[in-house]
């Protein structure tokens, strides 16, 4: 496993080694809009709790060490999150100027996308049972 602890993956499970809780979904299932908090929180069961009914990654985006190679989405060969690449290349910008974020420091999309990757994320959902086309392969691992 090649973690790199100071970069963070901005999709990840609230159950993942040392989450932590940057933005709340809203919006529409057919347009979300992720509205970015201005610290990051720990995630607590009163927290997750919040979510209910539904599982805490629909409504909300954990960010959390990218495990690298670990990941279903990492590239090995070149050394990148496809996730990243393929939302910045199939889906479209849906913001002009960046959310101010409070992780982009240290966020893998931001390190290896740059502005691209910060106009389309307030679009994502971790866990979206009704994608759009763009969003379904964007996270589908065995398309490229
Ligand atoms: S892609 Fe940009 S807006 Fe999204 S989590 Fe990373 S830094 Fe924040």
């Amino acid at each position: 496993m090649s973690a790199v602890p100071e970069t963070l993956c901005p999709s990840a499970q609230p159950d993942w080694p040392t989450a932590r809780l940057f933005a709340v979904v809203g919006g529409t299932p057919d347009r979300p809009e992720t509205a970015y908090l201005d610290q990051a929180q720990a995630v607590t069961p009163e927290l997750l709790d919040l979510a209910g009914p539904v599982a805490p990654a629909e409504v909300f985006r954990f960010a959390a060490p990218c495990v690298g190679t670990a990941c279903g989405h990492f590239d090995r060969g070149e050394h990148r999150c496809r996730l990243a690449e393929k939302t910045v290349r199939l889906t479209p910008a849906v913001v002009d100027l960046l959310p101010r974020c409070s992780i982009r420091k240290t966020c893998r999309w931001w390190q290896q996308e740059g502005p691209a990757a910060c106009r389309r994320c307030p679009q994502v959902v971790t866990i979206n049972y009704a994608p759009k086309p763009p969003q379904r392969d964007a996270a589908d691992t065995s398309i490229y």
